[in-house]
């Protein structure tokens, strides 16, 4: 097919429930391509010599590949591509922001300046994993012979899970070491059912049961199991505990009643099914008008709960304008549809009580952009004299999240970052404290799934050599990686 007639094909629809339908339950909003549609989208490709949207993957997918073997309708050899290099397709093909990475560097879409235009990586990825977990299609993986070293992973999130992966198929046992009840880290305790199936992580935590990584859940790293004790008892250990330390803004009221983090709120919503309270027995406050504070994905996802949760209005407060929102933009676009209302250049300065402590209102000041920042996003500035009370009462804060102190503070011959991240060498993973290596939130700050997966997948591959030559120094030498602190 000539270039010219892959470009003149529109980009394919992808179905979703209506607004007003999803509103009112809790399953996923995009209902996936057909196999027609998918094999129709992966058209679009030209097919560059240069593949700009794999230098655009931060995991290095070969992403023509899999597009040219969508589009001969070989679904088996296009999820064996992927897989190759990302062990959590259905994952990434739905939460992954493509539209900052490979999407982004799409030349479809710069032939029609749009990224909107661009090929659709991610929907064609989600289908082939979506399609692989139906059709029952996935291939067994292969296992290397039994090294006998012990690794120890704590946190089960995405990076924890790729170390586990890569690991077991290496010949070394693993257990991962999880706070909560359930294993996959975010993926289950933050990103709500309609954005990302539990059932679909619950399938890629169970195949790496599968094949022989341990899970002990309820089991916290430095309270119910000492970190030093893990660095004893195993050959190596790797810290994947994630970002999970909630930020406030510090202003009066935040602890009056009504007023959750974005964590403790989406967890609760979310992975303690309060939801379907009484039949669960997690009690939340359902607010009638709900504020959430904040312009990420966090954000997104809790104005979002809220009117699932019941709430009349839904108001999102970002005191930036819409285009510093870090948020993805389906994410935005979403929750406008199903009635999200935004409040933007607007920031609150106190949270005002009324009767028994609860919440009653939000006293917000409006805000106007001066020069960017060091984040390179433009700061944003009070306007003097413009404040006003918003009526809420709820109020759930989504600014932003720090790594969980816990494990480095139990641990203290680990090298930290003023903010608490923990130091590696980013070539490797390794941490100052010799057979531990750290990946993922805990080293990045709040950041994104494919990203903590990559960390994962250094980790894991640094941890290979470390285990097979007993080198420490120079480890990046034998995985051909280049040095360098984060
Ligand atoms: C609500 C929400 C929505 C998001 N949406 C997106 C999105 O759309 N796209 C995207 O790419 N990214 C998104 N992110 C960010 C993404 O989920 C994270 O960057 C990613 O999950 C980080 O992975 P991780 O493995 O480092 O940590 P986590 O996923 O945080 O996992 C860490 C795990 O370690 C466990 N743990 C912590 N301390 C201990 C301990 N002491 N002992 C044992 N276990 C411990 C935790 O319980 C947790 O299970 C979102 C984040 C949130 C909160």
């Amino acid at each position: 097919m000539e270039a010219k007639d892959r470009l003149a094909i529109p980009p394919q629809p992808m179905p979703e429930q209506a607004p007003s339908e999803r509103i009112g339950n809790l399953r996923e909003v995009p209902l996936g391509f057909t196999p027609e549609a998918a094999v129709v989208e992966a058209r679009r490709c030209l097919q560059c010599r240069k593949a700009f949207c794999t230098e655009g993957c931060p995991v290095g997918v070969d992403i023509p590949g899999f597009l040219e073997a969508v589009e001969r309708g070989d679904f088996a050899s296009g999820i064996g591509i992927i897989r190759r290099r990302n062990a959590l397709p259905a994952v990434c093909g739905r939460v992954c922001p493509q539209e900052q990475q490979c999407q982004l560097a799409c030349t479809v879409g710069k032939f029609h300046h749009d990224p909107g235009k661009s090929v659709s990586i991610g929907r064609i990825e989600r289908f082939l994993a979506d399609w692989e977990r139906e059709t029952g299609a996935a291939q067994a993986s292969v296992k290397a012979p039994p090294t006998g070293r012990r690794v120890a992973v704590i946190g089960s999130g995405p990076a924890g899970l790729t170390v586990a992966g890569d690991l077991i198929l290496l010949g070394h046992s693993v257990t991962v070491f999880e706070a909560l009840h359930q294993a996959g880290g975010v993926l289950v305790y933050g990103i709500p059912e309609f954005r990302l199936p539990k059932a679909i992580v619950r399938r890629e935590v169970e195949l790496l049961g599968n094949l022989g990584v341990e899970f002990r859940l309820d089991t916290i790293a430095g309270r119910t199991r000492p970190v030093d004790e893990l660095v004893r008892e195993y050959d190596a250990v790797f810290i994947g505990s994630g970002a999970g330390l909630p930020k406030f803004q510090g202003i009066p009221g935040e602890n009056l009643l009504g007023v959750y983090s974005a964590n403790e709120y989406l967890t609760r919503a979310n992975l303690m099914k309060a939801y379907d309270f009484p039949a669960a027995d997690t009690p939340i406050q359902r607010g009638r008008t709900v504020v959430t504070v904040g312009g990420g994905n966090v954000a997104m996802d809790c104005a979002r709960t809220a009117l699932r949760m019941g709430a009349e209005r839904s108001l999102v407060v970002y005191r930036r304008s819409e285009a510093e929102m870090p948020a993805r933009r389906e994410e935005v676009h979403h929750a406008r549809e199903e009635g999200v209302e935004f409040h933007l250049l607007e920031n609150p300065v106190e949270i005002t009580g009324g009767r028994g402590g609860w919440v009653e209102g939000v006293r917000i000041v409006r805000m106007t952009l001066g020069e960017p920042d060091s984040s390179g996003r433009r700061r944003s500035i009070p306007i003097e004299g413009s404040e006003f009370v918003q009526e809420a009462d709820e109020v759930l804060v989504a600014i932003g999240n720090s790594p969980n102190p816990l494990v480095p503070s139990s641990f203290p011959e680990i090298e930290t970052t003023r903010w608490g991240g923990i130091v590696v060498n980013e070539a490797t993973g390794q941490t100052s404290v010799r057979g531990v290596f750290a990946g993922g939130d805990i080293v990045l700050g709040a950041a994104t799934v494919i990203l903590a997966m990559g960390q994962g997948r250094i980790a894991a591959r640094a941890m290979h050599a470390y285990l097979s030559t007993g080198r420490w120094e120079g480890l990046e030498e034998i995985t051909g990686a280049e040095g360098g602190q984060s």
